[in-house]
């Protein structure tokens, strides 16, 4: 591992930080730290923290001798100077003189002695940077260094490849006792550069940002040239790898770790998935020791909150045989809860009975042969487990080289994971109502398509924007957020729709709501109209919806949990206009399929709705026809807009709203919601 510093770079942030008046110290804390923060094979998702200990003036303009250190759950990658709340030092370090601390008083504490009362909180680890009297303490989980202390003979491994330079602190629970013991540590061993912390991590120190941050890179270079020496080469046994494809095997799984909601009949508790496959990861699936080291645990404590502390584990799935793959996946998923639950009420009790279970899902699935699954309850805690599940696959790998992998003890990582000071991390969240589920939105780079998207992910579904015009589906997920998924689709190809849904089920894991939007307008006097007019529509505006449907539906009835489908009709497939027909029927016709596929596939607990809407600008009502047609009429253009009950123009989002309402309607099937301001002869009989 080579250092990252670069003196022009180090030189131009402290330059910039001086024009808002930041000290350079400070500036050069905030730039090992990114350097840190942006090499996962140091730290991984908040896991890591940085200090710096130096003179301010407080609000009263009195000069005090203060602790920087990183905000909890800050990103080290992307730090700024505002991410190092500043303590004042002294009444942190008095600390010391008490044996123990309940989390909240500590907190407390913390709090009432920050300078920027509004500061965010400091990281669980503050204390053990307030007890080192170094100026600047660096403290990561490197994978490298982590290989080689996690084993049974942690200590005499760390002496062997660290000698007198590092300090071995036994394993406590990060937090206070541990700032204590590793102070004493120190103590003993004055002129050691830093800190092993048995099954946790490491810490390095220094007088200068540059001096601590290289410290850092030379242990961790130091353990990765011990595990490069002393690899042991393993006899490689690939199994012959013909696994079903991801997006065969990705609704199964996502099936079989979700979990009926007792809050309403028809809920379901799901999760999005986040595939990951390397030779790294298949080699490790395929060793013969996969049952021990999948129970080994975590790599570092705090893992714990994102992963759980052991993965589910599934046979590798044979394409021929998927029913079989499937069963077993339900039945092992099963037992991982089970098993959750008894780790949960054992050690509830011991701590005092006064927990609360956190869902007993996998967070990480291991498929033999095909790869491994992080899962979240949204996409981006999906990618997080993925990202320590594959760093966890090499730390093993890597210890098993050159010796067993040892994490710490089942009761320790209960410990860990139900400290209620690490459960802060993933936030007190107010579940929206769709978190967990995926939508797909056909049509999404038109208005209506748009707005459901939008009002979707604002409702907490991961979404998949879906049309034929590529670019506009990319500039709509660009506006709906980093995690929505742009895909091309034609739905007038049942080729190019059946790709797209492999795509979301490789990409999210499944599918659970579908708003089937995509249609044209044709227009053609029936009895004279080309055939080819009404080909095309019904192509579009009939089949296009049957082929979505259709590709839902399959992926739906694997997982198992229900779903939904939402159509958009038009008023045409209730109230024709003149000249409309080649449009109008092929609609009739859509709302016709909403109700088989609700009378179909109501006992696979999958519901269809349509909504009616009308008016609408959008592609298929464009300034021009606006124009137009109210001219015919000899009206303006806003009455034209507003002529309906209401006298009330109707949006995208009114439309939007209205799927949104079906969607959350666990008793409602084959319903037609009109969005129209008022139309009676449009109204459904
Ligand atoms: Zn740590």
């Amino acid at each position: 591992m080579k250092s990252g510093w670069v003196d022009r770079d180090a030189e131009a942030m402290v330059a910039d930080g001086a024009k808002v008046g930041i000290d350079p110290e400070l500036s050069l804390r905030t730039y090992t730290t990114r350097l840190l923060g942006r090499d996962p094979k140091l730290v991984l998702h908040g896991g890591g923290n940085t200090s710096l200990k130096t003179k301010m003036r407080d609000l009263l303009g009195t000069e005090v001798e203060v602790l920087r250190v990183k905000a909890s759950g800050a990103d080290m990658a992307s730090i700024e100077p505002a991410g190092f709340p500043a303590l004042r030092l002294e009444p942190m370090r008095k600390l010391r003189a008490l044996a123990t601390i309940g989390d909240e008083e500590l907190l407390g504490i913390e709090r009432a002695n920050l300078i920027e009362p509004r500061a965010p909180n400091p990281s669980v680890e503050v204390m053990l940077h307030a007890f080192l009297p170094h100026k600047f303490v660096d403290h990561t989980h490197a994978t490298a260094v982590l290989s080689v202390i996690n084993q049974p003979h942690g200590e005499e491994i760390s002496a062997e490849v660290f000698g007198k330079h590092m300090a071995f602190v036994p394993y406590l629970m990060p937090g206070f006792g541990l700032a204590k013991k590793a102070i004493e540590v120190f103590e003993r061993a004055p002129s050691c550069e830093g800190l092993i912390l048995s099954k946790h991590g490491l810490v390095t120190f220094g007088e200068t940002a540059r001096e601590a941050y290289e410290r850092m890179i030379a242990f961790v270079s130091r353990a990765e040239d011990f595990i490069a020496r002393n690899r042991k080469s393993a006899a490689a046994s690939p199994s012959a790898r013909r696994p079903p494809p991801v997006a065969e095997v990705a609704p199964i799984v996502r099936g079989a770790c979700s979990q009926k909601d007792d809050r309403s009949d028809g809920a379901w508790r799901r999760l999005v998935l986040d595939f990951r496959s390397s030779d790294a990861v298949l080699d490790f699936l395929d060793s013969k020791d996969l049952p021990r080291l999948s129970d080994a645990g975590v790599v570092t404590p705090d893992h714990t909150i994102r992963t759980k502390n052991w993965p589910l584990v599934l046979n590798a799935p044979a394409p021929a045989r998927m029913g079989e793959f499937t069963q077993s996946a339900r039945e092992k998923a099963q037992e991982f809860t089970t098993r959750y639950g008894d780790y949960f009420a054992r050690h509830n009790k011991r701590a005092g009975g006064y927990k609360r279970e956190l869902d007993p899902l996998p967070r990480v699935v291991l498929v033999r042969g095909l790869g491994l699954f992080g899962l979240g309850r949204t996409k981006a805690d999906a990618v997080i487990a993925a990202d320590i599940a594959e760093v966890w696959v090499e730390c093993l790998r890597a210890a098993e080289a050159i010796g067993r992998f040892e994490s710490i003890s089942e009761a320790d990582m209960f410990d860990c994971e139900y400290w209620p000071l690490e459960q802060v991390k993933l936030g007190a969240r107010k579940e929206p109502p769709l978190l967990g589920q995926v939508a797909a939105i056909t049509g999404a780079g038109g208005a209506i398509g748009a707005a459901t998207a939008k009002c979707f992910a604002a409702a907490g579904a991961e979404v998949a924007l879906l049309d034929v015009d590529r670019t506009a589906a990319r500039e709509q997920a660009n506006a709906v957020g980093a995690h929505a998924l742009a895909l091309a689709c034609d739905v007038t190809d049942g080729g190019s729709v059946s790709a797209a849904f492999e795509k979301i089920a490789e990409h999210f894991g499944g599918v659970d709501i579908v708003v089937s939007n995509a249609g044209a307008a044709w227009q053609g006097r029936i009895g004279e109209v080309d055939e080819n007019i009404l080909h095309k529509s019904f192509e579009l505006n009939f089949y296009g919806h049957q082929r979505v449907a259709q590709a839902a539906v399959r992926i739906m009835r694997v997982q198992g949990t229900g779903g939904c489908l939402l159509f958009n009709v038009s008023k045409q497939a209730v109230n024709p206009g003149p000249n409309f027909g080649p449009y109008g029927i092929p609609k009739a016709a859509a709302l016709a399929l909403m109700r088989q596929y609700a009378l179909d596939y109501g006992a696979d607990g999958i519901r269809a709705n349509a909504v009616n809407a009308d008016r609408i600008r959008s592609g298929l009502l464009t300034p021009q026809m606006i124009a137009s047609r109210a001219e015919a009429r000899g009206v303006s253009e806003k009455d034209y807009m507003t002529g309906n009950l209401l006298g009330r123009e109707v949006a995208a989002e009114d439309v939007a709203q209205a799927f949104l309402h079906q969607a959350l309607a666990l008793k409602t099937t084959a319903d037609v919601t009109t969005v129209d301001g008022g139309n009676i002869a449009a109204a459904m009989r």
